[in-house]
């Protein structure tokens, strides 16, 4: 009973907030799950997560590598948990874009970390998202950033880091770890349940069907994927199947938005669908995500 009231509490504050501050704290509306702590993926890789964007870990006895940081409190966590695999600084932290559930961690992080890498635009969002106003002081930036590609050793493992337009945001990045086969693709899948569109850091369907696309050209089936955010913690992780998934999403919701408006009917007659044909199951990730993706959409193909 206990657990349930405090869900319920959080629920409720995550909701307010999201009403409050629409936009700007939308990372505070993803409580993913119960903390999950750290998850092995396979020899050198593993997940974590417990609040916001999955941070994605790679250790080896000459490397120590970082993907996203969630929040201050929840990266504390993170590297008290994995204090048990290593004692190592971080080599590098890696951003895949701006959204405070996957940057604010960078604040605990800084002290373990020797660089920090993003895509530029990452930063400059991050700057005009973030660099005002209460948490001000609070951000740290990528030092290291890159337009199209990067690329770095990584001991054993090769690293590249991808940047293939507008996506999710403006300043979306994966990294590809080329030995091992294993790619971070931040909130450019969210797999099995409705993306956040983000419309004013530059998010559309059709960026994000584009991205994919590449994605999908760049790995192949044997390509181990990790997602900022999924259904549940069991979704964290999977195959080119679920890129593909979100691709054919984004079409559909296109398709379905754009001959409700040929049709005539309004943004809220069209907000009254209970779900994309074809993809009734996904999830909402906080109340209120099916009906921004039907909005996100009317307004891209508004061009409003
Ligand atoms: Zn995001």
């Amino acid at each position: 009973m206990r657990t349930d009231r405090r869900k319920f509490v959080k629920q409720s504050s995550f909701l307010l907030a999201a009403v409050l501050y629409p936009g700007k704290t939308i990372y505070s509306m993803f409580n993913p799950f119960a903390h999950s702590g750290l998850k092995d993926i396979s020899q050198n890789f593993g997940v974590y997560t417990e609040k916001g964007g999955t941070i994605g870990w790679y250790i080896t006895e000459d490397v120590f590598v970082v993907i996203d940081s969630q929040f201050p409190d929840t990266a504390k966590h993170f590297i008290d948990e994995i204090k048990n695999k290593t004692n190592r600084k971080i080599d590098i932290l890696f951003n895949t874009h701006h959204h405070g559930d996957h940057t604010a961690g960078n604040y605990y992080l800084k002290q373990f970390a020797g660089k920090i890498v993003a895509q530029e635009n990452c930063v400059t969002l991050q700057k005009k998202f973030y660099g005002e106003g209460e948490n001000k002081d609070k951000q740290v930036y990528a030092g290291t950033t890159f337009k199209d590609e990067w690329e770095t050793d990584l001991g054993t493992e090769k690293l590249k880091a991808y940047h293939f337009g507008p996506a999710h945001t403006l300043g979306d990045a994966v990294y590809h770890f080329q030995n091992a086969n294993v790619v971070h693709m931040g909130d450019v899948v969210f797999n099995r349940a409705y993306p956040y569109m983000d419309r004013p850091a530059g998010a559309t369907a059709e960026g994000s069907i584009k991205y994919l696309e590449s994605c999908i050209d760049h790995f192949d089936k044997d390509t181990k994927f990790i997602y900022g955010h999924a259904a549940n913690d069991d979704l964290i992780t999977g195959n080119i199947d679920d890129l593909k998934l979100m691709r054919d999403y984004f079409s559909a919701l296109l398709e379905f938005v754009s001959n409700e408006i040929k049709s005539g009917k309004s943004l809220e007659e069209i907000q009254k669908n209970e779900s994309v044909p074809g993809f009734e199951n996904l999830t909402e990730r906080w109340k209120g995500a099916k009906n921004m993706n039907l909005k996100a959409a009317y307004e891209e193909l508004n061009n409003s």
